[in-house]
């Protein structure tokens, strides 16, 4: 069964400094080419792997917010259709016939399943937004990745403080209840104290969520040149950890403990969408580079916005149980519920494997040194493990 749903918009008004993700600058032509090739691939998917049982939908990119009123729209039609089949085959066991009939299964949808959109601040506003929860979309993640004006310009956003505030009050009058923030922590020059300002200033939006991602140097952006040229020193581990564990403080103390080593929620309003991923389920990607997981196929469509036009190319790869066994670990350890080992050796096929007894022997090893620690069945990282958990990915490769 397939779970999740993503679709890659790959649109953006500009190139933020620190960015890797692909996307194009966008234009109303680009828009409605992209929407006619994402409609067929849509299509193709749901002859191959349809009808869906989708739990969730993600709408990342890119930015979504960045269509217009009719070209949203027609991205949300694709999804609804997409869940139609859903619906049509859970609810009723065939297909929806009747408006009635469909009206009902496109309600349950709304209800039954977490249905993501990112939204920039720069971009959202009350139409899309209504238009959005109208459709179906049930949550927002709204890229608000800073509150001083000085450090979104360092970042290269194209946003402002203000912008955020008008996004959330968007959010609230819209009627969404399930809705969370992105932050990036780590920014070269940014105090502690002042950290702990923006910290605050997020919690008192009262966000469900809060994804915190420490700024990184990926190749190709403009943050890795200016690194490279000596403009810009990151900060190094012990500051990092600084800035991350004073992020634990602030939003736990707020009611939004860490479920994941970069994301907080208040209880029950954790990321289901991406739960899934990093439990080994399984999703289908739309868009261009995005990436798909189904069974022991993983497949990523080409970073290329005119290839992605005429279907071009992706890249396949077989998942062995090695495989598998090994990413199902290292994204299930970065969860604070930690991992069922030998459910993940019997979903692999790798029980009774001499793979068991080395992990095995690899997490008591970890555990004596208190980056690991078992109990329950499951295996967790400690604080100490949190802090080191590339060694722990790294120590636990075959
Ligand atoms: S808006 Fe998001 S996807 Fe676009 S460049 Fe900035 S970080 Fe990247």
């Amino acid at each position: 069964m397939i779970e999740g749903l993503y679709i890659h918009v790959p649109f953006c008004d500009g190139k933020c400094h620190y960015c890797a993700f692909y996307s194009v600058p966008y234009s109303r032509e680009k828009g409605a080419a992209w929407l006619a090739a994402l409609k067929r691939e849509a299509e193709a998917a749901r002859s191959e792997f349809g009808p869906f049982a989708f739990s969730t939908v993600f709408l990342g990119g890119g930015t979504p917010t960045i269509l217009p009123m009719d070209q949203l729209e027609a991205l949300l039609g694709v999804v609804g259709r997409l869940i139609e089949m859903r619906e049509a085959s859970v609810v009723t066991g065939v297909s929806p016939v009747s408006t009635q009939e469909k009206k009902d299964a496109a309600d349950t949808a709304a209800t039954t399943i977490e249905w993501t959109s990112e939204a920039n601040p720069g971009s959202v506003d009350g139409d899309k937004l209504r238009l959005m929860k109208s459709a179906g979309v049930n949550r927002i993640s709204l890229g608000a990745q800073a509150f001083d004006d000085g450090v979104l310009r360092q970042l290269g956003r194209r946003h402002s403080v203000k912008d955020i505030y008008a996004a959330v009050e968007a959010i609230k009058s819209a009627g969404f209840t399930n809705w969370g923030l992105d932050l990036i922590a780590c920014v070269p020059g940014v105090s502690l104290e002042a950290w702990r300002e923006s910290l605050c200033a997020a919690v008192a939006l009262d966000p469900a969520h809060v994804s915190v991602y420490a700024l990184t140097r990926e190749e190709g952006t403009r943050l890795d040149r200016d690194h490279q040229a000596g403009v810009i020193a990151l900060l190094d581990d012990d500051e990092q950890l600084r800035m991350l564990d004073l992020a634990e403080e602030v939003l736990g103390a707020a009611g939004l403990p860490r479920y994941e080593i970069s994301n907080y929620a208040r209880p029950g309003f954790e990321c289901r969408h991406n739960l899934s991923c990093w439990r080994g389920g399984n999703y289908l990607g739309l868009g261009c580079a995005a990436s798909s997981r189904v069974g022991n196929r993983r497949w990523t469509n080409a970073a290329d916005f005119e290839s992605y036009l005429t279907a071009g190319a992706r890249e396949e790869e077989v998942l062995t149980p090695l495989i598998d066994g090994v990413e199902r670990l290292i994204f299930g350890l970065r969860m604070a519920e930690g991992i069922d080992l030998e459910a993940i050796l019997l979903a692999c096929g790798l029980a009774g494997s001499p793979q068991e007894a080395a992990w095995k022997k690899t997490l008591a090893r970890l555990e004596g040194e208190g980056l690991v620690v078992s109990g329950g069945g499951r295996w967790c990282l400690t604080t100490r493990g949190r802090e080191l958990a590339d060694h722990v990915a790294v120590e636990l490769m075959p």
